[in-house]
């Protein structure tokens, strides 16, 4: 089964059959990679279920790794780091992973984060109800409210947005993106993301003008922003 195939791509040997041992335990099928340039081949060809990707690799580091990925990919991304200044590269999220764990790590912790960042990127189809911030989403009957009151989403705007809201604190490039729309991507039309973005933001600041949603990630693409935070100060602000 292909929603069960875990790519670990760590050169340290050791490690790598430690984490494998741990997941085949929980029912993962696991491949090893050692190299990244390897790496980035592989996930074309066996698109697997989850990638773990150690920073520190032979041919091309983890951090490459994932920006080559993610030009064709949404697959979920872990990023191993033994760094600690790494960590806020990788938590701001710009390179396009969905987790990381700081080495040395436990691999019972490994595998929760697995499981915890399979079940939140799966098609929420058990799982019609999104909610962000002041962002609800049903999916089922494609309303959408902000702050309580409904907005109107062209199809394009409420695909645009289901992604986002999916994987929250995730960049999307506009190549990702534009295939979430329209079924593929094509450079000449990466720019029309731009406008289709624009409207949602028009959209939905009509709902709450003092909140910015998505953020413009410079050079990459958008994500959600960080609401839970903003909304937090909000409370402070307001109390
Ligand atoms: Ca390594």
């Amino acid at each position: 089964m292909a929603d069960k195939d875990v790519l670990i791509v760590e050169d340290e040997s050791k490690i790598a059959e430690v984490l494998r041992d741990y997941l085949v335990a929980a029912g993962f099928l696991v491949t090893i990679v050692d190299r990244g340039d390897s790496a980035v081949a592989e996930v074309g060809q066996n698109p697997p279920a989850l990638v773990i990707l150690d920073i520190m690799l032979p041919g091309m580091d983890g951090m490459d790794v994932c920006r080559e990925i993610r030009k064709f990919s949404t697959v979920p991304i872990i990023m191993l780091t033994a760094r600690v200044e790494e960590i806020d590269r990788i938590i701001g999220l710009e390179l396009g992973a969905d987790d990381y764990v700081c080495k040395p790590f436990s691999p019972r912790e490994i595998v929760a984060r697995v499981k915890a960042v399979l079940r939140r990127s799966r098609p929420q189809s058990d799982e019609p109800q999104l909610t962000v911030g002041p962002i609800s989403m049903d999916c089922g009957t494609r309303e959408v409210t902000v702050s309580g009151k409904p907005v109107t989403l062209t199809p394009n705007e409420f695909a645009l947005l289901k992604a986002l809201m999916t994987r929250p604190n995730r960049v999307f490039t506009r190549g990702e993106l534009l295939s979430l729309v329209q079924g593929y991507s094509s450079d000449g039309y990466e720019r029309t993301i731009d406008s289709h973005i624009k409207n949602l933001r028009k959209k939905m600041a009509e709902n709450s003008a003092e909140q910015e949603f998505i953020s413009t990630v410079h050079g990459v693409g958008y994500k959600l922003g960080d609401l839970a935070r903003a909304s937090d100060e909000e409370c402070r602000q307001s109390s």
